[in-house]
């Protein structure tokens, strides 16, 4: 089919719908939530570092990596004094996408103590890596588990290995990605918008908690994200045109 033929038909399929310009689709805003607060921090990790603090360097990441593609961010409890749960996706009321930093433990019973710089603290070595989180309860399950799926994808891509330790107690999404089901999740139940819950690493593991304090790391885990998130979010819209098309390339 000639351009010109291709061209003339568009205009007239517009045409016939009263529509004369096609406006290009507009970039999709991204809610960052950094897990936790200052109060109620989460896990210590067993070098000590609270879990909010490794959240907080990650979605500071991710939020640069996602506006570096041109899409537009909104961080969600950067000062760490949201006051509820239910507030993270009213906070992100709006937005397009709703991703919640965390960073994940072991239970109880799994940890050792040891001492760190004379400090009594404890740890795990047997689990390490990242995995996800969706909702059921969330009015776009489908959308979350794509996403969820394709920044899975992506990482383990990059070289990232993901967890099989919530295995044990959440349902698969999708089991070589490591997408858990976490219906009863507040962030991701509450949300009017896809979510996902990401579980950046193990800090227990002590190995781990290293690799997850690197800053160097830190951006390529964040890059890895906001890739994965770039294109499950521009899934199944086309493009209008080969500008468009070239624009979102
Ligand atoms: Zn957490």
């Amino acid at each position: 089919m000639t351009g010109w033929w291709h061209g003339a038909r568009r205009w007239l399929g517009m045409a016939a719908v009263g529509l004369c310009v096609a406006s290009p689709p507009s970039a999709a805003e991204i809610a960052v939530d950094v897990g936790h607060t200052l109060v109620a921090p989460g896990a210590t990790s067993a070098r000590g570092r609270s879990e909010f603090e490794f959240n907080l360097d990650l979605a500071r990441a991710l939020v640069e990596a996602l506006e570096g593609r041109g899409l537009p961010v909104r961080l969600i409890n950067e000062d760490g004094r949201i006051p509820s749960l239910q507030a993270r996706p009213q906070a992100a009321s709006g937005s397009d996408f709703l991703i919640s930093v965390h960073h994940d433990s072991v239970g109880e019973h799994e940890l050792r103590p040891w001492v760190w710089e004379g400090q009594a603290l404890n740890y795990n070595d047997d689990f390490a890596g990242h995995s996800l989180f969706v909702s059921r309860d969330n009015p776009d399950t489908a959308r979350s588990i794509l996403c969820a799926r394709i920044i899975g994808a992506r990482l383990q891509r990059m070289g990232f290995v993901p967890t099989h330790k919530n295995g044990r107690r959440r349902a698969y999404a999708d089991t070589q990605h490591a997408v858990h089901y976490y219906d009863g999740l507040a962030v991701l139940r509450h949300a009017r918008m896809p979510a996902v819950l990401f579980e950046a690493g193990v800090i227990k593991n002590r190995d781990e908690e290293l690799l997850l304090r690197d800053e160097a790391r830190i951006r390529l885990m964040a890059d890895g994200i906001a890739t994965g998130l770039a294109a499950c979010l521009r899934n199944g819209v086309p493009a209008d045109g080969e500008a468009e098309a070239d624009a979102l390339s």
